[in-house]
Parts: C-alpha cells; sequence; structure tokens
C-alpha cells in the first residue's frame, strides 16, 4: 500500500482509544474534571488489544500505527531498525507486524523522545535484539520518577533493561541498510528531549510529537515543552521539508509539507489570540469563554485535545 496524506488511515491509530475520550478532554489540564482514571492507564489498557496497521512509505521503511505513536521500520540486510516503541502491552501485535514485513532481526531502536506512548515498548523490542538509542535527557526520564501533571501520572523508573545505551546530546547519525541516517536533537518543544529521525534516500523525516497531524498536540510542561517551543519545531520542521518529503507524525495521519505548514499556522495563531486576551488581564476561566481556538476546533479538535484544553496548554507558557 502505497502512503497517502489522507485523514483515514491515521485515525486508525486511534480507534483503540477513541472511545475513551470523554467529553473530548482527556490529555489535558482539565482532565480530572471529567475523569478519575489517569489517561496514561486508559491508554495503556487499549493498547493490549489495539490492532496494528502497516503502510509501507517509500524505499524499506513502513510505519506501523496503532501502538500510541507512530512507529517507522527501516529493514534490509542489516536487520531492522525501529523508531519508537508504543505501548509495552502491544507487543504480540507489533510483533506480528513487524514480522510480517521481513524476517530480518531487529538491531536497533531509536526513541524520539521520553514519553511511555512512544517508550513503554522498550523493554521488550530490547529483549528481543535491539540497542536502543536516545537522548541523554530521554534515558533521564526514564531512568527517574516522573510526574506528568496534566496525565495526573506518576512514572516509576524503567527497568535497566528498557534504558537507552547508546546516548548522544544535540546529533547522531549512523549507516543501516544503505541509509545515512540523522538523528537530531530540537530545542525543547513538546519535551525537552524530541528528536527528529532523517532518512535522506527515502526523504523521509520522522518528526515525532513536534508534529500532530490535523490534531491539537499535547505540550509536556512536566518536563520541559512549551507553545513556544512547540512553535520553533514546527517552523524547523517546515524549513527541513521540501513538497516530496514524506513526514511521519508522532500521532494522526503521515504526513507533507503542507500539513506541517498549517501546524505552524495554527500553533501561532492560536498563541497570539491567547496570548492577547491574557495582556487584557483575562483569566483562564474568562479566556476558555472566549473561545480562542473557535475557527479551529472543527480541523484540529477531533482528537484527545479539544479547544479547551489547548487552550489551556498555550496559556500555560505565556
Ligand atoms: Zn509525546
Amino acid at each position: 500500500m502505497e502512503a497517502k496524506n489522507s485523514d483515514n488511515l491515521g485515525r486508525r491509530e486511534f480507534i483503540g482509544m477513541s472511545g475513551l475520550v470523554l467529553a473530548g478532554t482527556f490529555f489535558g489540564p482539565n482532565m480530572n474534571l471529567v475523569q478519575k482514571e489517569s489517561p496514561v492507564i486508559t491508554i495503556k489498557k487499549a493498547a493490549a488489544t489495539a490492532k496494528i496497521t502497516a503502510t509501507k512509505l517509500r524505499g524499506n521503511i513502513t510505519v506501523l500505527e496503532g501502538s500510541g505513536g507512530n512507529i517507522s521500520v527501516l529493514h534490509g540486510k542489516d536487520g531492522k531498525l525501529m523508531v519508537d516503541a508504543g505501548i509495552g502491552v502491544s507487543k504480540p501485535n507489533v510483533s506480528a507486524a513487524l514480522n510480517a514485513i521481513s524476517s530480518d532481526p531487529l538491531k536497533f531502536l531509536i526513541n524520539s523522545h521520553w514519553h511511555f506512548d512512544h517508550a513503554d515498548g522498550n523493554e521488550w523490542v530490547h529483549a528481543a535484539g535491539a540497542k536502543i538509542i536516545a537522548q541523554e535527557k530521554t534515558k533521564q526520564h526514564l531512568a527517574t520518577t516522573v510526574r506528568v501533571v496534566d496525565w495526573d501520572y506518576t512514572f516509576p523508573p524503567a527497568p535497566k533493561s528498557a534504558l537507552p545505551t547508546v546516548l548522544f546530546k544535540d546529533e547522531y547519525a549512523m549507516k543501516f541498510n544503505g541509509e545515512s541516517i540523522q538523528v537530531k536533537k530540537y530545542s525543547p518543544a513538546h519535551t525537552d528531549c524530541d528528536v527528529s529521525i532523517y532518512f535522506p534516500n527515502a526523504d523521509i523525516l520522522h518528526v515525532a510529537d513536534t508534529f500532530w497531524n490535523s490534531y491539537y498536540p499535547f505540550i509536556d510542561y512536566s518536563t520541559g515543552g512549551s507553545i513556544d517551543g512547540m512553535i520553533k519545531a514546527a517552523k524547523f520542521n517546515v524549513e527541513r521539508t521540501t513538497n516530496k518529503t514524506i513526514v511521519v507524525p508522532g500521532h494522526g495521519a503521515i504526513g507533507n509539507k503542507a500539513q506541517l505548514i498549517a501546524f505552524h499556522e495554527m500553533l501561532v495563531t492560536v498563541r497570539e489570540k491567547v496570548s492577547k486576551l491574557k495582556k487584557q488581564g483575562k483569566s483562564l476561566t474568562e479566556i476558555i469563554a472566549a473561545k480562542p481556538t473557535a475557527a479551529f476546533d472543527a480541523k484540529w479538535g477531533g482528537f484527545v485535545i479539544d479547544g479547551k484544553t489547548f487552550t489551556s496548554l498555550v496559556f500555560k507558557g505565556l
């Protein structure tokens, strides 16, 4: 199956979760008002039975959707390399999807950042033969107790076997299956350890959670994320791509440069609107009531972050 830029591919990723989204307020500051259970627990439960969809992109790169964030897989005679591992309980379905791509052994896993919906599968992927590569702060967060206030969840330290062992600060490069893979850290954006992964031959850029295709993003202030950082990363992603580049977002359908531009514009416009209201001395409650995201909600508010929650996340960084 060829890569498409339509929405319906990426939406499948969320089928397992979508029934659990309550009143659209799920992943953000107002979560406690509507839901007692942390979304982390809810999402982990759903991941156990989530269907994994494999889509061949270009070259030997396939994307797996369905267990937390999107997973990119490069396969070939050197073995398999994964970008992100999804959620641990999805192991049977993710393993089956990997085996369906090829029988090449698992050799490497690159973590795009520390979040559970991308790195929770580290332990089994490592046990299956992969060395884990990550930005040093990803390891730091995984190795310690981290409380994410907006998820109402405290993550215990990950087991030692789940921790990345190949660490870098700003950039990492490797040759694998004929690709000269380039891994590059962003300035703090969605977290303080986000990285992009570029496959030059295939011209595929995996940007992870610095881009949610057609959805408002979560921003993790607990580990260094901010709206201004998200805007900077979105601009970087636009500059880094051409009209031919295939863009793998953390969540949502496989995307392109035009969609990165639309995402950047949405972030900038919402930030401006919220900032203007805040400068007028309005409280968060008053700003939410003024609906600064109204023009965007139909397009961007259909997943875990609704307009209200996104307004709160933007407000938090101003
Ligand atoms: Zn994330």
